[in-house]
């Protein structure tokens, strides 16, 4: 589902920001990505959603060489991918249902469906009776649902998550982890960024660790790997 074949990337100064990188992600996994700030764990994400070309090595993604797509490939190519981030990125002046239904209507789904489409995502993960708050009014561990359920409307094989947790409590951030995990189990392939120990630990999921643009260990029912 995701391969790197050899893959660096630099950035116009400094050392490379990922060096040599080859990795294999299965359908169905779910794959936690840990490291220091600055070991390329982000620059990895940018890679896998064609926000960056690699500097030398191949990228695949479902099938689709992603260093040779075309510019104007690249949107119906992210359709394949679903995003979080750290800070939600919500639109403040649209309710719950409209931050949703918005990525429908980006890909032009039929009024119709998106009646049917989000609701029902909005009850996955957890947040039916809200679907007309405005984000503002929600907690951060709600306006993270929101984003989740933005991120999977369109039904994406992949998710990708960097930092989810960022920004929330501990327990809020074991809720989304769980959220996550049960997406996970729903068949979506889940690699997510982050520097929550204790939930990594707990998970008992394959982790791989990263520092300073190499990975350092992947082991399967891993834990948090501290700088190696
Ligand atoms: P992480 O997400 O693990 O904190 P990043 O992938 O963001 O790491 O960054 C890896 C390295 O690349 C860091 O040294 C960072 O300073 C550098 N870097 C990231 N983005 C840029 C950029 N746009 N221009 C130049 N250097 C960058
Ligand atoms: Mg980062």
């Amino acid at each position: 589902m995701i391969k790197l074949d050899h893959v660096s990337k630099s950035y116009s100064t400094g050392a490379p920001a990922l060096n040599d990188v080859s990795l294999n992600i299965e359908k169905g996994e779910f794959v936690f990505i840990v490291g220091d700030s600055g070991s390329g764990k982000s620059t990895l994400i940018k890679l896998l959603l064609r926000e960056l070309v690699p500097t030398e090595g191949t990228i695949l993604v479902n099938g689709v060489n992603v260093g040779k797509l075309r510019h104007r490939q690249i949107p119906k190519f992210r359709r394949n991918i679903g995003v979080v981030f750290q800070d939600f990125r919500l639109l403040k002046d649209r309710n719950v249902y409209e931050n949703v239904a918005f990525a429908q209507r980006i890909v032009q789904v039929p009024n119709r469906e998106i009646k049917k489409n989000v609701p029902s995502i909005l009850s996955i993960v957890g947040l039916a009776g809200k679907y007309k708050a405005r984000p503002k009014q929600l907690s951060g561990g709600e306006q993270q649902r929101v984003a989740v359920a933005r991120a999977l409307v369109n039904e994406p094989p992949i998710l990708l998550a960097d930092e989810p947790t960022g920004n929330l409590d501990p327990t809020n951030s074991l809720e989304i982890m769980k959220l996550l995990e049960e997406i996970n189990e729903r068949g979506t392939t889940v690699v997510v960024v982050t520097h929550n120990r204790e939930i990594v630990n707990a998970m008992k999921k394959r982790v791989i660790a990263m520092n300073k643009g190499v990975i350092v260990s992947d082991e399967k029912e891993g834990t948090y790997v501290d700088e190696i």
